[in-house]
Order: C-alpha cells, then structure tokens, then sequence
C-alpha cells in the first residue's frame, strides 16, 4: 500500500509515521524529538524582535504560540493525512470547540449527523445555539435529509468516520459533492476510529480533519491531545485562535504523540486483523444478538467501508441477548479486558454504554437516542487474539448458562 505525500512524491505511510514531520536532525544530534520544557523564548536584541515580526526569521516567540516538540508532533500528523498543515490541541474536544468556535459566528448554521460523538454534538446544540449558531441534526445515511438540511447560512457540514458506537461510514466524497450546494461551507471529518491509516478524508474532498489523537493516535492509553490538519490557510488561522483561546498542549504529551504516531501503521493493521477475526466470531457466538462491525457483509455501511477504507479499524459493538443486567453479567465475567471508557490503546477495552457514557439518561432517554442497554463497547487492543476469543467466549457462554438456569 503506498500513500501519496503533499509534496507529490510516493511514501509508504511506514515511513510517514517514523520519519514524517522530522525535518533533518534533531537538536544535540539526538535520534528521538528533545522535549522542549520553556514558557517563552529569548531574543538576541531588537534586531532579531524586528526580523521576526516582519517574516524574515522563523522562530518561537512565546510557549502559548508554539513549541518546538509540538511543532514535530503537527508535522507528523500533517504528513500522515496528506495535509499541508496541522494544528496540535490539548484534548480531542479542545479541537474540535476550537474549530467551531474559531469558523461560525452568530446567524451561520451547521449540518451534522445524529450520531457524531455526544460532546460534540452537546457543544453544538446546548453551548453554540446560545450564540445564534443553528445546526440542523440528520440521521446517519440519509444524504437527501442531508441536501434538504442546507441553507444559504450552512458554513459547516460535520461527520465522523467511522461513527460511534454504531460505526457508521459515510460516504465522504458524497459528502463533498453535496457541499457544493453551499458554496461558502467547509466539510469536516472526524476521523479519530479511522486514523490515516485506515482513511485520509482530505483526498476524499473534506476541507478538514479531526482527529482526538488521545485514542488510537497516541495509542497507548497514557496522555490526551487532538488535532485538525488541513490547508496551510486554514491551519494558520486555527493556530491564532489557539493562541487566544489559551489551550496549548504540553511538550510531554507531544513527545509521547509522536513516539505514538510512529508504530501507529504497525499498531492500526494489529488492531483491524484483530478485531475482524473477533467481530465474526461474536457474530457466531448464540449469546450474541447482533454485532455492528464495518468489516462484516452485515453492517448497513459494509461497501463504503470497503469502498473508502483501508481497514475497517479496531472498534467492535455488539448486543448481548437479553437486558441490562445480561450485559453486565457478560462484562462482569471479562477477564483481559479492562472496563473503561475511551479506545484505540494497546489495552482491549470494553464498556456498556448505557452504565458509562450514558449512566445519566434514563432507558427511555437511551432508546430515543439509539443506545440499547444490552449494547457493549469493545476496543480490540494488541493482546493475542486467541487469547482475547476465549476471554470473550467464556464470559459469553457465562451469562448463556445463567440464562439458561432462569428459563
Ligand atoms: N471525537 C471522537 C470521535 C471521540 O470519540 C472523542 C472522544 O471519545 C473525541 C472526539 C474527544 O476526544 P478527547 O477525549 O481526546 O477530548
């Protein structure tokens, strides 16, 4: 498989991810990026104030507008998505609140899809709706509620690919074509399930991506951070609004994203292997009602997966036959896996929605928004995946039996 750089040469995605965003050598003729711990950076005299303020150098001036291991991080996730440009946050959500807020102002309007990730969704329809940004709300894979949801206002088309947890795949290039109605819009994708790896949206027509590099970015469970990669043009003005709205991310974290971003190919082909061997195996399993995996014939997205993606990623949602409480039991009786929120380290992990994301709704509420209360969460990690299959298998047949013993 070999991906096409921005600079219009061929480099295999490997290579992007050890040596992109690099340059030559490090500094102290280090092999790895030095961690670059200053709040600010010292001038020579007015002389280098001058020639930095009029273009003719280029350097750091403060730590809230740069830093040199951030700098490696975002060039590195630039070149691993085909972008000119990238911009590092603290978090997956300091990225995306940023984006929005630095794009729409009062009276613009913003389409998205139901199932895009709650906070994000939450920021757009509680927090951005008290400053007269409108958003209109469609069903994922409806593209005709989508055309009819644009208007002369629409500045903003947002989607994720893969969704979560249901792990819808939009079709991205019809998403592009359908922007074309609003012609002052931008298309944004959140990538995060997907990584470059599996999907590069911007060769696909998104103008930008969003990826909450916490998860399978950094990989190993241990920091957070997010980023949008995109044109230079538009980058830089997401790099100023950085800089105003305060939310630098830490030179640690940088460093341990880029370590992350280096073994991401290595890690993603782990986790897409990983999880389609076991997503057909729960699909088998007969305490297993129903498996959403983009990599079976059975999910509603499966061609445009195959389609679009490289690799159907590491994420895996099934229903357990029977409640709540049968889910439980099921979780309960996992050994391997580590019940916890979040995705995309090398720890599998696995959670029931309705008693972590969704804890505060009620069933109700959880049925009118699509969250079932017998649905669990996986996400494959790199553990063996023999080992994995009879973790999962024995907890299954587990809650089979006690079921059994009720009937
Ligand atoms: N986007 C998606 C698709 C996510 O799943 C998440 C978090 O789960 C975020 C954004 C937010 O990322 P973070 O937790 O790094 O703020």
């Amino acid at each position: 498989m070999t991906h096409r750089t921005d600079r219009g040469g061929k480099s295999s995605i490997d290579t992007l991810a050890v040596r992109g965003g690099e340059g030559g050598r490090h500094g102290y003729d280090a092999v790895t990026v030095p961690i670059v711990c200053t709040a600010t950076y010292g001038f020579s005299g007015s002389q280098e104030i001058r020639d930095y303020f009029e273009g003719r150098t280029e350097r750091e001036e403060y730590g809230r507008y740069g830093n040199p291991t951030v700098g490696v991080a975002e060039q590195k996730l630039a070149a691993l998505d085909h972008a000119e440009d990238a911009v590092l946050f603290p978090s997956g959500m300091s990225a995306v609140t940023t984006l929005l807020w630095a794009m729409l102002k009062p009276g613009d309007h913003i389409v998205m899809t139901s199932d895009c990730y709650r906070r994000t969704r939450q920021f757009v329809t509680k927090f951005l709706s008290r400053f007269g940004i409108e958003h209109t709300l469609v069903p994922p894979g409806n593209y005709e509620a989508l055309a009819d949801a644009v208007r002369k206002s629409t500045r903003l088309f947002l989607a994720e690919a893969p969704t979560n947890p249901y792990l819808r795949v939009p079709d991205v290039a019809r998403l592009a074509e359908l922007r074309r109605a609003a012609p002052r819009s931008k298309l944004v994708i959140d990538s995060t399930l997907a990584t470059p790896v599996n999907f590069r949206a911007l060769d696909h027509g998104a103008d930008l991506v969003v990826h909450s590099c916490t998860k399978y970015q950094g990989g190993h469970n241990d920091l957070l951070a997010g980023a949008v990669c995109g044109s230079g043009e538009m980058i830089a003005a997401l790099r100023d609004a950085r800089g105003l709205f305060g939310g630098m991310p830490d030179p640690h974290g940088a460093y341990l994203l880029v370590r992350g971003l280096k073994t991401l190919p290595v890690r993603m082909r782990r986790h897409n292997e990983s999880a389609l061997e076991l997503a057909r195996f729960l699909s088998q399993h007969p305490a297993v009602e129903r498996v959403f995996y983009p990599g079976l014939p059975s999910h509603p997205d499966h061609d445009v997966a195959r389609r679009q993606f490289d690799g159907f990623g590491g994420m895996i949602s099934f229903l357990v036959k029977g409640g709540l409480n049968d889910a439980s039991r099921f979780i309960d009786g996992v050994r391997l896996a580590t019940v916890a929120p979040s995705m995309g380290g090398v720890e599998t992990l696995i959670e029931q929605p309705a008693l972590m994301s969704f804890y505060e709704l009620s069933p109700e509420q959880r049925a009118e928004i699509g969250i079932f209360e017998n649905l669990i969460r996986l996400s494959v990690g790199l553990e063996d995946v023999e080992d994995l299959r009879a973790d999962l298998g024995r907890a299954l047949d587990g809650v089979g039996e006690s079921a059994r013993e009720r009937a």
